[in-house]
């Protein structure tokens, strides 16, 4: 039997090998942000939702460690935002009481951390991993288009709240994108930001697949080492090119190429595709939409739904 809210293990360059656990539907977020990789929102909201049952969650994550899996970390993420779900206190407090040997991450957009049910939350958690990619407020709402209500400064007050209460580790991801929040002066002013949000770590992100808008483009590495640079953090790292952001899954660099190689060897379904690969399904569905036009591809109808297979050169 497969699983609805639980994906991977995934391997990513920020966390290791992680189960992701996914507390809300497909693309329901606070933001649209222009480099998400996972497709556009399709419902932007800032009201916290018990969008599933929590005991259908806990009920998986009991399934999954029955076998007693090998993993640095579990971690909130998936392909909306975590802490919109009312679910996440509860989820949080059932892993960790459960299943203690196990790091608890949250991959968060720290649209909410200004809440303080959603700081109450999350004080169980071992790491929590916000993006703050810019102190300019229009800026923000360029690269995230907000859902209306949100603001910079709230989010700003938030972090610096949040890091006065939280015992965990805080590590900031600074999303890069070349010809907007690049500028030196820009950047020194978000390091300075950053320093007094005193997160224990800034991993420097740029996209790795194709974002919602053609026009975003990844920083190149020479890019990526002068920003950090000019952010005057010691702490930054870059997590280019095989980087993980946020909110999914993350297998490989290249998960088009994995999906052929995977399909040309045998008919998989989507789920089949999911599970090995740990990517979300459907950002594997998307990506199987985008080979489709390749007269290699080939699908059939099959027992467990459609399976999808690749004719060789
Ligand atoms: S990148 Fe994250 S925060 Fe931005 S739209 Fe996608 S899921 Fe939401």
């Amino acid at each position: 039997m497969g699983y609805s809210h639980l994906f991977g293990p995934v391997l990513s360059r920020r966390l290791g090998r992680s189960l992701g656990v996914d507390l809300v539907p497909y693309k329901v977020c606070t933001f649209d942000c222009v480099y998400c990789e996972v497709g556009h929102t399709t419902a932007k909201t800032l009201q916290r939702q018990e969008f599933f049952p929590p005991s259908g969650i806990e009920e998986e994550l009991k399934r999954f460690f029955s076998t007693n899996p090998v993993l640095d970390y579990v971690t909130l993420s998936g392909s909306g935002e975590p802490t919109l779900s009312l679910s996440l206190g509860r989820v949080i407090g059932f892993i960790k009481t459960h299943f203690p040997v196990y790091p608890l991450a949250v991959l968060t957009n720290a649209s909410l951390l200004w809440d303080r049910h959603v700081q109450e939350e999350l004080l169980a958690s071992d790491v929590v991993l916000p993006t703050l990619s810019t102190v300019d407020e229009e800026i923000f709402q360029r690269i995230h288009r907000p859902s209306p209500g949100i603001y910079l400064g709230k989010i700003l007050e938030g972090l610096r709240e949040f890091r006065a209460v939280y015992r965990g580790e805080i590590w900031v991801e600074v999303f890069l994108i070349p010809g907007v929040n690049m500028d030196r002066d820009h950047l020194a002013a978000l390091g300075d930001e950053i320093g007094r949000i005193r997160p224990d770590r800034v991993q420097l992100n740029t996209l790795d697949r194709p974002g919602t808008e053609p026009w975003v483009r990844p920083a190149t590495p020479q890019e990526l080492q002068d920003a950090a640079r000019m952010l005057g953090l010691a702490s930054a790292e870059s997590i280019h090119p095989a980087a993980s952001h946020g909110h999914r899954g993350d297998a490989s660099p290249d998960p088009a190429s994995v999906i052929v190689e995977m399909i040309s060897r045998r008919p998989c379904t989507i789920g089949d595709i999911s599970q090995a690969t740990g990517l979300h399904r459907q950002e594997v569905g998307k990506l199987l939409r985008t080979l489709s036009g390749d007269p290699r591809m080939k699908t059939r109808r099959g027992e467990r739904g459609i399976f999808y297979s690749w004719a060789g050169d």
